[in-house]
């Protein structure tokens, strides 16, 4: 009997050990080299091709990772030709949303690699919701280019992983899967249903996935179109990897269309993570960009409109190119 309560005295010691620990002080991994590189938005210079859309390449840590794959068949395939992208080298793709200007390349860049390099562009992940079919109008015909998607990607040999929570891919590398909406941001634009297992609805695109950084200097976000909203997706990855400051904000934050309300409303909260460099891509908004800089108490080099080979690069910081400078 004295031998159990003995076993049950280590029990409570080894229990009271972990649950005091705190978890922000377990090393959940951080990312000690990154690379952002911009292949698909509007705004362009030299030989690349700006289209409404928005594509990635994330470099960390060694990892290869494409974001998003644009609007046009062919525009990041191109895009990538003229950066001297290699594509071959990147296993791994995250769709962020169904919209077309996010998955538009999907296939055909999936088919450039094919023939040489099947194990490239072959494992996909998105967020719970992205398959569910879509109706734009009276007519009721399905919208959602996914659906057909995924079965021409899966006969090429490649999968989709659908998360439903949030996960880390790589050490300091997290995908947040669907974003709960802790704050009522509307950042899409209407008119669209989704059939979703509880009844059709407005489509506020349940799936919105963003990828996280967790960097020594705070945290990176990448966004497609930021349909979550930019402030449920920072407040997320603060409450999921850490609580520290937004290093950089990348992406497409669908706010062109905001009110002036909005946008001030956006900012406050923004300020109140704080935000250090913002790379606003894509469905942004040129006026947003600039809004946030002045909100933000950003500069030039801090707070640029994204185009196409524009980087962002850990110790580096934001490279705008030509026509962003
Ligand atoms: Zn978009
Ligand atoms: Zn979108």
């Amino acid at each position: 009997m004295r031998g159990n309560f003995r076993w049950l005295a280590l029990l409570l010691i080894l229990c009271s050990v972990v649950l005091g620990a705190d978890p922000s002080a377990m090393d959940k991994g951080r990312v000690h080299a990154l690379k952002v590189t911009v292949l698909s938005t509007m705004l362009a210079d030299g030989d690349e091709l700006g289209e409404w859309g928005f594509s990635a390449l994330v470099e960390a840590d060694g990892h290869r990772i494409l974001f998003d794959t644009g609007g046009h068949s062919d525009v990041v395939l191109k895009n990538c030709g003229t950066l001297k992208i290699d594509l071959t080298t990147v296993p791994e793709v995250v769709l962020s949303h169904w919209h077309p200007d996010h998955v538009g390349g999907f296939i055909t860049l999936r088919d450039s690699v094919l023939a040489t390099t099947p194990t490239a562009l072959a494992r996909t992940h998105v967020g719970e919701g992205i398959f569910l079919p879509r109706t734009g109008s009276a007519d009721g015909v399905q919208i959602n280019p996914m659906l057909s998607i995924k079965p021409t990607y899966e006969k090429s040999g490649g999968e989709f992983v659908v998360h439903d929570k949030p996960v880390q891919l790589y050490p300091g590398v997290w995908l947040t899967g669907p974003v709960p909406r802790k704050y009522p941001e509307r950042n899409w634009s209407k008119g669209v249903q989704v059939k979703a297992p509880t009844g059709v609805k407005e489509d506020n695109l349940p799936e919105d996935t963003a990828l996280i950084f967790d960097t020594d200097k705070g945290l990176v976000v990448l966004t497609g179109c930021g349909h979550a909203g930019v402030v449920n997706i920072a407040d997320f990855a603060r409450a999921t990897v850490r609580p520290s400051r937004i290093y950089a904000l990348i992406g497409g934050l669908h706010l062109f269309e905001a009110s002036e309300k909005t946008l001030v409303w956006t900012a406050e909260k923004l300020n109140s993570f704080g935000v250090d460099n913002l790379l606003g891509a894509h469905c942004t908004g040129v006026e947003t960009v600039y809004r946030f800089r002045h909100d933000l108490g950003l500069d030039r080099s801090h707070a640029v409109v994204g185009a196409v080979g524009a980087t962002f690069e850990l110790g580096h910081g934001i490279d705008p190119r030509q026509i962003a400078k």
